[in-house]
């Protein structure tokens, strides 16, 4: 099984060209991320995903976490991993100084985590969550709280989750029924959590559990969810750790994929009750969440990237070696490997297509997210904030969906090989088959693009993007058409969802998944158009003469592949939603 190696041209190809580094390292308090800087963590971060991830994915995926009296035991190699990840300060990487982190922009902190969820997925969702839990508890804790609990969460010495999911509650977490007790000026938790990501662990010293839970006589329904601090320890005031809260896990979930991140049944409050720490106000927990939640979509959409890069390397690497069949332009000749048959380059080419198309989009909203922390000018925050609301669903479910897709066609590749679990394609389709399901299906992403994000504000935001796009000087002709087809294509479904079609709203609704993909389409295949233009204007290509030829080639192997799509998917949206909605339940 080939070992990954990180695609480093392509990362500051599009970090610094494409996105545009510098835009990023003038505004105050970026400054020190000089291309220098960012090249040496870049190195770094591969070396750690070469040399200390890598080589623990396969063995973790076997040997699997596992529960033994109420302890979480991971895979071999785990512990001493985690151990050389938080001693290189690596968690703290996007967030401030003022923290305790290392204040680099995400554009920075984005591909150094691609590296890590294209090397050991199961390992990095522990990162992910810890990061999230900063991110709400730094924007929404009380000073004290900040205080206690973001140092040890911000260097990594204690891992974080995110406690919504019960049996009857998951898309509908509004339905959550854990309850949160006051006393004493604290809550006691009580209540049941399921499928919750490192929820127990050998690997960090606490556990701190951000937990949705319902306060005595709160309303129904997402209105009366309030979040909770629970750790796994309690901690004195001293900052040493004292008696263990009343939680535990139950079990672990047995599952297809991520085998080495233990999924576990969290109990609350089996005894008094587990002391619970409100954040903000009562009430105001959904809010608070999506603040995690959103951060975590982005991560969960960058795992897609993550897993369509590994599938990717894995499947060139076989098609190179693996010898079979002749060259149909020349059958007199002795075998080949499959890499000269052009249906094996078609579907090389289609993952690394989408696999760039989805690296760039996911790029191009972490700069925006710095331009909302850090940029001056309140006007230029809000059109980023706008930008990036629109953008976060696609990021998440079209990154995603390739990511599965991709490992799927790596599998293909590999013939009969892939299907066989030594080669270790399937583990990258295993692995990735939970990205569209955790954090928002992609059903309710595109939900919540059609419905947030494109109607709720008559798509005005929707409307900068497409002019924008359409703004573009795109300088290869064959993609200029593609591009100003697919966009035509898309206007004529976005216009019929915003005259209001009806007084069903099923009726948009059984259109929104078709529609996000036509969208994602096109907002992938405007990044690949511009980064067509860089690679052509390139003049002195000097040793990169590959590089940028094999970046035109992939954008018009987009233009003409993926963009044609777009008619038939925003065709789609609009068209059969009836037809959807026609039979009755019992007759599926
Ligand atoms: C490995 C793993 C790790 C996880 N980690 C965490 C974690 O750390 N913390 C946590 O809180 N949760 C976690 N989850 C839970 C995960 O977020 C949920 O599984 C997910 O939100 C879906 O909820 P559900 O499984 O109950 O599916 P359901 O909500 O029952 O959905 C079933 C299907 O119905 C569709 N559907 C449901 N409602 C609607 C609707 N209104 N409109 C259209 N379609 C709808 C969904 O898209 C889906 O296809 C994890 C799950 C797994 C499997």
């Amino acid at each position: 099984m080939a070992e990954y190696t990180a695609p480093l041209r392509d990362m500051k190809f599009v970090i610094e060209e494409l996105v545009g580094l510098e835009d990023i390292t003038s505004l105050p308090g970026y400054e020190h991320a000089t291309p220098d800087v960012i090249h040496a963590i870049l190195e770094e971060a591969n070396k750690m995903a070469r040399d200390v991830l890598s080589p623990i994915n396969r063995t973790g995926d076997m040997e699997g976490s596992r529960l033994e009296n109420g302890v979480v035991i991971t895979p071999k190699g785990f512990k001493e991993a985690y151990q050389a990840y938080m001693e290189g300060g690596w968690n703290g990487l996007q967030f401030d100084e003022a923290i305790g982190g290392q204040g680099l922009p995400m554009l920075v902190a984005t591909p150094v985590f691609e590296m890590w969820d294209s090397a050991n997925l199961a390992f990095m969702l522990a990162p992910v969550l810890t990061i999230a839990a900063v991110e709400c508890l730094e924007k929404f804790g009380s000073k004290q709280q900040k205080e206690k609990w973001l140092p040890k969460l911000v260097t990594g010495e204690w891992t974080g989750t995110m406690g919504l999911t019960e049996s009857n509650a998951g898309s509908d977490v509004g339905a959550l029924r854990t309850r949160a007790t006051p006393e004493n000026g604290h809550y006691l938790i009580s209540g049941q959590k399921i499928f919750t990501t490192w929820g127990e662990h050998d690997c960090a010293d606490n556990i701190i559990h951000m937990v949705l839970a319902r306060t005595p006589d709160s309303p129904d329904g997402t209105r009366g969810i309030s979040l909770f601090i629970v750790p796994k320890f309690l901690v004195n005031d001293d900052g040493s750790l004292g008696e263990r809260n009343d939680l535990r896990a139950v079990s672990l979930e047995n599952k297809l994929g991520i085998h080495a991140s233990p999924t576990c049944v969290m109990q609350f409050g089996e005894n008094d009750g587990a002391i619970g720490y409100l954040v903000g106000e009562e009430c105001r927990g959904m809010e608070y969440m999506f603040a995690m939640m959103n951060s975590a979509r982005l991560a969960v959409g960058r795992e897609g990237v993550g897993i369509s890069e590994r599938a990717y390397q894995q499947a060139a690497d076989y098609a190179r070696e693996r010898v079979q069949g002749k060259d149909i332009s020349n059958p007199v000749l002795s075998s080949v490997p499959i890499i000269h048959h052009p249906d094996v380059r078609r579907n090389l080419l289609t993952m690394r297509a989408l696999t760039e198309a989805t690296r760039a989009l996911g790029y191009y909203v972490a700069a925006r997210q710095d331009v909302l922390k850090k940029h001056p000018d309140s006007d230029v925050r809000a059109a980023a904030k706008a930008r990036i609301d629109l953008l976060v669903p696609i990021v998440k479910a079209w990154s995603t969906d390739c990511g599965i897709e991709i490992a799927s066609l790596g599998i293909q590749i590999h013939g009969g090989a892939g299907y066989i679990e030594e080669t270790g394609a399937a583990q990258y389709y295993r692995d990735g088959r939970i990205t569209p399901i955790y954090e928002g299906t992609n059903g309710i992403q595109a939900l919540d693009l059609v419905g947030r994000k494109i109607l709720r504000d008559r798509g005005e935001a929707l409307q900068l993007f497409i002019d924008e796009i359409r703004d573009t000087e795109i300088k290869d002709p064959m993609i200029a058409d593609a591009m100003w087809s697919a966009l035509d294509a898309l206007k004529i479904t976005t216009d019929w969802m915003l005259a209001d079609p009806g007084d069903d709203p099923r009726i948009v609704m059984a259109g929104a998944t078709p529609y996000l993909r036509a969208l994602a389409l096109i907002t992938g295949g405007w990044l690949m158009a511009r980064a067509a233009n860089i690679a052509a204007s390139v003049e002195d290509h000097d040793d990169d003469d590959d590089f940028y030829k094999a970046k035109c080639v992939t954008a018009r192997f987009y233009a003409a592949n993926l963009l044609p799509q777009v008619a038939g998917y925003a065709q789609a949206a609009r068209a059969g939603s009836k037809d959807i909605m026609a039979l009755s339940g019992d007759a599926f």
